[in-house]
């Protein structure tokens, strides 16, 4: 894609927008030149032949919301340059950045040099195009950058609630309605929450370093409208070792908090600290600093109303079993700051119906799944933890406490399990926690019928390598593979559902999915689908230290075919995927959440749908209503990139 605004050229500089192989073939063969144009997004072979690469934060091609906070960094590589010079749209970038104060670093001894600007914030919408110089032993080496800077229209929507399933695919959506509502003669028997929606999309999900995310820098998309990479949320990476240091974006809490003083909840079955739910609010390079995230919480600017999960092991100091930044007891804190404290169903049933500001810790870890937690009831899965409350309950709790703002809230609900069962392929377990997903959906649908300025939206952060084959009728011995039905073969599964709840009476019924996986260790298969205890496909190699064999316990008949594995023997687990995910929609501004979208497009769904505009004294958006599925200013097409590209 070739840059749409060319940069000024200063001096006797040529500065070229070239790319790929033309661009190329130049590194390789201008050393001669006075000046040598590099580029940022080329392969890494390419890259050493260019004795210095010059990188931008926020990345060619991002996308600004109008008057949000980001940091702006620019990083030398390969040498130290005695000067790196910076123009925006053709200024000083300490006059267009005028106020921030830039700092000037030698990360890397003799090997770099870095300009950041903290905080800053660009009014104009349209095109911003970086200009780069570092001068390195008297020769000057030039890249340009560009963003485009968007203003949003007035939005409709008062409250948004933002679901998402953690690796939930389309097949874990078929699945799920398969075993949820049943199928007849090739016809659905009923439909799911999430299928009623007005609109369904398609997210692509990669981060910009890599095809494959992680539930971190997906979340980190939605929740800024940045990418970011592996591991990373709210932060474009940097070359320091500081996980806390890299250059921050605002995501959507802040902005509602700062912008508009809307109410802001995060909900998970998983540590709350978790990937998905603290990218709505923290920035770190790693996600495992959970806590960091959860003191991270607790700070003006960053601090949700309601937090409901798991993970209080990051609230808590070492005298209480905790891991929690500094030893503080975090939940004393928030105790402190006013929030209502539960750590058991029956303690969030009893607080009171006044409080507005939740705090709900339920597990030290993950919490339990549907299945252990409210099917089996097993004790040895759930330990002291027999009284967790479940999704739909943490949803509707969230919405009652939030619902009392009246500027509107934003909520984010995440089905954190559905992901830590589908990487040990146990999707029994993983359709029942998707369930307890749509019924919670089910519970905000019910408020939107009483509050319909009020958004929702389902998607999922990435994919997992689940498919379904056919189904699996074990019979005259056979099983495993040979039990498996192909095509015609492939009867409909037999689940009642005399319960009505949305479960099936038993996941274990005579004719059930068969399921495949695209990628996954070695394993050993019987066909089992339903293990007593959540259970690994491998186990350590006694011979070779990290790496993993089959484990007999997966296939209890001990009949099982071995699988070998389709991914490294140091991989444990089955991983996710590159697969684009669904997005479902409904209520106002459920027209942006359709056709092909971008992973950082929900971002801009989900302000151009509130009308967020930090510009605005009020934080709303002074001009007209987007129609059309458009992000941005109506007024000024070249903020209207969405769709539009090719
Ligand atoms: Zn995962």
């Amino acid at each position: 894609m070739s840059q749409s605004v060319p940069a000024p050229t200063p001096g006797s500089l040529s500065s070229r927008s070239t790319r790929g192989f033309a661009r190329r073939a130049l590194l390789g063969t201008a050393v001669t030149a006075s000046a040598i144009v590099t580029t940022h997004g080329v392969p890494e072979a390419s890259a050493q032949t260019a004795p210095v690469v010059i990188k931008a934060l926020p990345i060619d091609r991002a996308n600004v919301l109008a008057g949000s906070r980001f940091d702006f960094r620019v990083e030398v590589a390969g040498a130290q340059p005695d000067r790196i010079e910076i123009t925006v749209n053709g200024q000083d970038a300490d006059t267009f950045f005028k106020g921030a104060n830039a700092v000037r670093t030698n990360e890397i001894a003799g090997k770099s040099g870095e300009v950041t600007y903290r905080n800053v914030t660009v009014a104009n919408p349209g095109p911003v195009s970086v200009q780069v110089i570092a001068t390195v032993a008297g020769r000057s080496y030039v890249d340009t950058f560009t963003w485009t800077v968007l203003r949003m229209g007035a939005g409709q929507a008062r409250n948004v609630i933002l679901f998402i399933s953690d690796g939930m695919g389309f097949p874990t959506v078929t699945a799920t309605r398969i075993v949820s509502r049943g199928i007849t003669e090739g016809k659905y028997d009923g439909f799911l929450n999430m299928d009623r929606m007005e609109y369904r999309g398609t997210v692509t999900t990669s981060g910009y370093d890599a095809l494959v995310t992680d539930s971190a820098n997906s979340a980190s998309a939605y929740a800024t409208g940045h990418k970011s990479v592996v591991n990373g949320m709210g932060i474009y990476e940097d070359n320091t070792k500081d996980p806390t240091d890299d250059p921050r974006v605002e995501n959507i809490i802040e902005l509602a908090k700062r912008t508009r003083r809307m109410a802001t909840g995060l909900v998970s079955t998983a540590d709350i600290t978790d990937a998905t739910p603290a990218a709505f609010a923290a920035h770190t390079r790693r996600r495992s600093e959970q806590a960091f995230v959860a003191s991270t919480y607790l700070e003006d600017g960053h601090r949700p109303d309601v937090l409901m999960g798991g993970g209080s092991r990051w609230f808590l100091p070492k005298a209480q079993q905790g891991a929690s930044s500094d030893d503080r007891d975090l939940v004393a804190e928030f105790r402190a700051a006013g929030y209502a404290v539960a750590a058991t169903r029956t303690e969030l049933r009893a607080t009171p119906a006044s409080a507005t500001k939740l705090l709900g810790l339920f597990h030290t870890g993950n919490m339990s799944v549907w299945y252990d937690r409210e099917e089996t009831k097993n004790p040895n899965v759930l330990g002291k933890f027999t009284d967790q409350p479940n999704l739909p309950e943490m949803t509707g709790r969230a919405i009652d406490a939030l619902a009392t703002n009246p500027n509107g809230f934003f909520l984010m609900v995440e089905a954190g399990s559905v992901d830590k069962q589908l990487h040990p392929m146990d999707w029994v377990r993983a359709v029942y926690d998707n369930i307890e997903f749509d019924n919670a959906i089910g519970v905000a649908r019910r408020f939107q019928e009483k509050n319909p300025d009020t958004l929702i939206i389902v998607t999922a952060d990435h994919s997992h390598a689940m498919s379904i084959t056919g189904t699996y009728t074990p019979y005259e011995g056979k099983l495993g593979p040979d039990a498996v039905g192909t095509y015609a073969e492939s009867v409909f599964p037999t689940f009642t559902r005399k319960r009505g709840d949305g479960f099936p009476d038993s996941p274990v019924t005579k004719t059930t999915l068969a399921v495949g996986w695209a990628n996954h260790p070695e394993h050993f298969d019987d066909g089992t689908t339903v293990w007593a205890e959540p259970l690994g496909p491998s186990i350590e190699d006694p011979q070779v230290k990290g790496t993993y064999i089959g484990d007999p316990k997966r296939a209890p008949s001990g009949k099982g075919v071995l699988m070998p594995r389709t991914v490294p023997a140091s991989v444990n687990s089955e991983v996710h995927t590159a697969d684009d995910v669904p997005v479902m929609a409904s209520g106002p501004g459920s027209e942006f959440f359709n056709g092909l979208v971008d992973n950082t497009d929900l971002f801009w769904g989900i302000v151009a749908s509130l009308g967020i505009d930090p510009l605005s004294p009020n934080g709303r958006s002074p001009m007209g209503k987007i129609t059309g599925g458009r992000f941005g200013d109506p007024a000024n097409p070249a903020s209207r990139p969405h769709f539009a590209k090719p």
